[in-house]
This record gives C-alpha cells, sequence and structure tokens, in this order.
C-alpha cells in the first residue's frame, strides 16, 4: 500500500490472522486456513480517526484484535512509535499496552459484573502502577467518572445498576485511565440506541480533543464513521481494497464495492447527491475459508473482467496522496 501520511503513529504491514480448521475428533488433520485477515497494510497519523468499514465478517474485529495482540497476528507487523509490538517480550508489550487501549462493542459483557464501577475504572490504575495510596486512587477514580460525564457518586454501584450508554462510558473511562495515545474502537455505539449513539459519538470526540487521542474506528454504520473519521478504509473478505479521506471516499469512490456499499448512505448536498452514482450489488460475502480467486470482490462485481478472475488486484494504485484503492478498472 502506497499511503504515506506524516507523522504516523502506528503502521500495519501486510497483516494476516488466519484461523487453521482441522477435520476429525482424535487424529485432528489440518484442512485449511479461515483467512480473516488476508495480508493488509495501513497507517494512521497522530491525533485522526482513521474509519475501517466493512460488512460483518470482513476481518475488521479480527484486524483490531491482532494490532492490540489480544490475538496475534499470523504474520506482518504493527510498528507503533517505531517498534514492531507483534516481536516484543511480555513484560515490554505490557508498557505498550498500557498506550493502546480498547472500547468494545457490548458495554455489558465487556464489564466485570462482580466489580463496581470505580474498581472497573481503577483496575488499570493498579496493575500499571498508577497510584499510590487510596486517596489518590479515590481522587483519579472520581476524576475519570467527571471526565465521561458520569456523577462520581454512583462509583460504588455495579454495571448491572447502569444504563447500557452508562455502561459504555464506563468502558471509555477505563480506556482513558492510563493516558493511552491509542484506542481502538469496536464498534463501540452499535449496540445502543439511536440517541445515545450520538451522545456517545460526540463525548468520543470531545475526548480525542482533550487529550489528544488517535482512534481506530471501527464500524459498519458509515454515518457514524462520516461523522467521526478523518480518513476511511474499507474492507472486504480479509482485505482492505480502498483508503480515502473521508470527503473523498464519500463523494468520489473508485472501487465498486465502496459505491455500492456508500451508494446507501445520502449526501448531504442535494446537487452531489442527484448526480453521483448508485450502485446495487447482490449475494452473499465469500467464504474466509474458500476465498474467491483474484479478485475477491470478483463474483458480486457488476464490471468484472477476465483479469479479475485470475489475478489479486494488488499492489492497488495510488490515486493522489490521500487516496489508494485496490481494483483492476483503475490503472
Ligand atoms: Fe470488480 Fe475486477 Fe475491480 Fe474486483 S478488480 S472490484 S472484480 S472490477
Amino acid at each position: 500500500m502506497s499511503i504515506k501520511p506524516k507523522n504516523s503513529l502506528l503502521q500495519v504491514n501486510n497483516l494476516k490472522k488466519y484461523y487453521p480448521v482441522y477435520t476429525g475428533m482424535f487424529l485432528k488433520k489440518k484442512i485449511g486456513d479461515v483467512r480473516a485477515v488476508d495480508g493488509i497494510s495501513f497507517e494512521i497519523l497522530n491525533g485522526e480517526t482513521l474509519g475501517l468499514v466493512g460488512e460483518s465478517g470482513c476481518g475488521k474485529t479480527t484486524c483490531g484484535r491482532s494490532i492490540l495482540q489480544l490475538d496475534p497476528p499470523t504474520s506482518g507487523s504493527v510498528i507503533f512509535q517505531g517498534k514492531d509490538i507483534t516481536q516484543l517480550r511480555k513484560q515490554e508489550l505490557r508498557a505498550i499496552r498500557k498506550k493502546i487501549q480498547v472500547i468494545f462493542q457490548d458495554p455489558f459483557g465487556s464489564l466485570n459484573p462482580r466489580m463496581t464501577a470505580r474498581n472497573i475504572i481503577g483496575e488499570l490504575l493498579i496493575i500499571h502502577g498508577m497510584t499510590d495510596n487510596k486517596t489518590e486512587y479515590h481522587e483519579q477514580t472520581d476524576h475519570l467518572f467527571m471526565s465521561v460525564g458520569l456523577d462520581p457518586a454512583m462509583a460504588d454501584r455495579y454495571p448491572h445498576e447502569f444504563s447500557g450508554g452508562q455502561r459504555q462510558r464506563i468502558g471509555i473511562a477505563r480506556a482513558l485511565s492510563v493516558k493511552p495515545e491509542l484506542i481502538v474502537c469496536d464498534e463501540p455505539v452499535s449496540a445502543l440506541d439511536v440517541s445515545i449513539q450520538a451522545q456517545i459519538i460526540n463525548l468520543l470526540q470531545d475526548l480525542q480533543e482533550r487529550f489528544q487521542l488517535t482512534y481506530l474506528f471501527i464500524a459498519h454504520d458509515l454515518a457514524v464513521v462520516r461523522h467521526l473519521s478523518d480518513r476511511v478504509a474499507v474492507m472486504y473478505l480479509g482485505n482492505i481494497v480502498e483508503i480515502a479521506d473521508r470527503a473523498e471516499l464519500y463523494i468520489n469512490p473508485l472501487h465498486p464495492y465502496t459505491k455500492a456499499l456508500f451508494s446507501a448512505v445520502p449526501i448531504p448536498d442535494p446537487e452531489i447527491e442527484r448526480t453521483r452514482e448508485h450502485l446495487l450489488i447482490f449475494g452473499e460475502v465469500g467464504s474466509p475459508f474458500h476465498p474467491p480467486a483474484g479478485c475477491k470482490f470478483h463474483p458480486r462485481c457488476p464490471f468484472a473482467k477476465s483479469v479479475c478472475r485470475e489475478e489479486p488486484p494488488f499492489p492497488g494504485k495510488t490515486i493522489d496522496d490521500n487516496h489508494w484503492v485496490a481494483c483492476h478498472l483503475i490503472q
């Protein structure tokens, strides 16, 4: 991939995450791999939000988990502040983990039901030795509560005593507690009511400004991604097929899959909305166990040519500094 933004905080190079598939109960024999992430590369600039979009099962969450080293990659590198974190020993990785945090999709499932909100938020402060005594711990956790718009008087309640939106605020406060630089936001609003979604999105934007945070924002809701992201990467069946500035991608998508994906999202400018191309695609996303040969999108692509069935469209084409696409149509 050829997009080279300046001041890059994170670089992902040819990242792959394969899950082996075995047959037989006892004498297990490997019969192949599920290629959840199949060689992706991108960078994230300091202070920006990179949106990562695609249909369910395209590999976005696996990509986030591999970056976080929760699911170590099969191959490839993840360079954070100049260090390949896939090669670090446990102790070194612990120090990096403080700088890269995650906000999960399910604000209930991700919080320990037996811990109070204060201890959920404060747990990482203790693990990383960032608090000296009980008074300081209480002050720090109270402050974190207020940072995410919660009343510290509720700090000793348990997760089930909070609403969905409040629980997500607790998850955000926990991520913030160790002063991270990068936060992987994995569908952080998709489990919430629409009215609450807007509040959480505004909170994330506000915190980004206050604490100079960088986000990898994984989502399938393109309206949310458009609202939050500086740049957007589009994934299809384990590959990134297009990356561009948000405005450029929404107005001038080049990859047929991006065009189809964004056709359903209205653009507020009526002139652009009237003249832009709308593209419909049919069929299901292919299987990451038996992905189609050549361009993985070819069985659904209305523009597929014979070369598309035989050759993957990589390394793709750089249109300009802020736009890259992988499609045989774009030469
Ligand atoms: Fe369609 Fe071919 Fe482009 Fe793939 S490479 S998106 S099949 S035109």
